[in-house]
């Protein structure tokens, strides 16, 4: 059996941390491929490395005096190695690197030699076998991963060292260059290992005790989630969870492998799991998610309802702007389109002119400010009264209600409010369901 272990920056941030994870691969023989981060915040005013990588590129492109920043760089490595009493050749390593800075260094092989490094010294301190990610993660031209590519390799690795331990964030193309995920993307590093070796589990371990039922930020000491399934996840987190990357799931959701988020500092805390067949039925609703700066343009036009073809038309004109759609709420003589107002700033009048031109007679009409927020739940679909419930406790609460969207599978349901309510409505919704 095998499961495949991720360990986020915070647990990777100093020797202290190293000395978790390796107790925590220890105590499970099964915990064979990990995957880790470059060294995260060893506090809260500490900078990542990803983050000094990410500047140290931008000193080289503009040519200024990056002395500093390489030291600091340099002295995240150095204090684990020198605390552990590791052997590794961390000098080579870094005089080589420091050999191919200039102006034009790659942004991509720079940054990602922050989970390189770390995962050179944590494969020496656990005695697991290095295996470098852009020989196990390929793209393709497009951005896409080739994951017949990753299935073979992976495989070939995992049989040839027993093993492995992988640097996550990073891959590499065809041409055999370096490419990055997007911020945060060591959990898909993991997530596709795991998939790539039919894994029993993916064990993500990070600084927090899984995934809450809201945002602690809003909600006093909100409730842990014990399970959660795949869409539920995907819904919270596209709504601004952020535990775990947002691609995470799809690698394992197709091949039906649990992945349990998990805290190293609390080692012993079951964390939350997620898979496709929860059984817990305690929570009506599983959590709530939101966020602010909506606009809705209203489209209205006499008789509108009786017209094919004119919510297309519309949303062509979003589309030529590149303008992704959160909601298209429906009326009789009008409807609405409601996008994240970030989008459509510097193209508003455009925006606007272009919708007028298309839907001949219409007015368009801007409301800003909007919050939506997202209630999850698997356990809410045909319970009738659901929807009632929220909208009575709202109503109670003075809060008015803006957009209403539910989705045919009764897993979420979206209430747009103003931005001013936005933290009312999450904790009026939180202690209706769950207190
Ligand atoms: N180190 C990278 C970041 O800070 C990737 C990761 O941690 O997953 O985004």
């Amino acid at each position: 059996m095998v499961v495949v272990v991720k360990f986020g920056g915070s647990s990777m941030a100093n020797a202290g941390q190293f000395e978790k994870v390796k107790k925590i691969v220890n105590a499970n023989e099964d915990r064979k491929i990990v995957v880790v981060s470059a060294a995260g915040k060893r506090n809260s005013e500490d900078t990542k490395l990803t983050d000094l990588l990410f500047l140290l590129h931008a000193h080289l492109k503009y040519q200024v005096s990056y002395s500093n920043v390489m030291n600091m760089i340099e002295n995240r490595f150095f204090d684990i190695k020198k605390e552990l009493n590791l052997k590794f050749d961390l000098e080579g390593e870094l005089n080589d690197l420091k050999s191919k800075l200039n102006k034009n260094t790659n942004q991509d092989f720079l940054v990602s030699r922050g989970e390189y490094i770390t995962a050179k010294l944590m494969s020496e301190y656990l005695g697991y076998t290095f295996v470098d990610a852009k020989d196990l993660i390929f793209f393709n031209y497009d951005g896409s991963f080739n994951f017949a590519k990753i299935k073979e390799a992976t495989k070939e690795a995992y049989q040839k060292y027993g093993k492995i331990i992988v640097p996550g964030f990073y891959g590499s193309l065809p041409d055999g260059n370096i490419k990055l995920l997007s911020r945060g993307g060591s959990d898909i590093t993991g997530s596709l290992l795991a998939a790539a070796v039919d894994a029993a589990k993916y064990e993500n371990w990070t600084d927090v005790s899984g995934v809450l039922m809201a945002d602690p930020r809003i909600v006093k000491n909100p409730k842990g989630i014990n399970q959660i399934t795949y869409s539920e996840l995907r819904e919270l987190s596209y709504m601004g969870a952020s535990v775990l990357h947002q691609e995470t799931v799809f690698p394992v959701q197709q091949a039906n492998i649990p992945i349990n988020i998990l805290n190293t500092n609390k080692a012993d805390d079951p964390g939350t799991i997620i898979m496709e067949n929860c059984t817990d039925k305690t929570q009506i609703i599983t959590g709530i998610a939101g966020k602010k700066d909506f606009t809705s343009f209203t489209i209205h036009r006499d008789h509108i309802s009786d017209q094919v073809g004119i919510v297309r038309d519309a949303l062509d004109v979003f589309a030529k702007y590149n303008i992704s759609i959160e909601h298209v709420p429906t009326g009789i003589d009008n409807f609405s389109v409601v996008v994240a107002t970030a989008d459509v700033e510097k193209c508003m009048y455009d925006l606007i002119h272009d919708l007028n031109e298309r839907i001949k007679g219409s007015t368009v009409e801007i409301d800003d400010g909007i919050a939506l927020i997202a209630v999850v739940g698997r356990n809410m679909a045909s319970k009738p009264g659901i929807s009632g419930q929220i909208f009575g406790v709202l109503g109670e609460n003075g809060i008015n209600i803006k957009m209403i969207a539910q989705g045919a599978r009764e897993l979420t349901i979206i209430v747009g409010v103003l931005n001013s309510d936005f933290e009312k409505t999450i904790n009026t919704i939180y202690n209706h369901f769950v207190k």
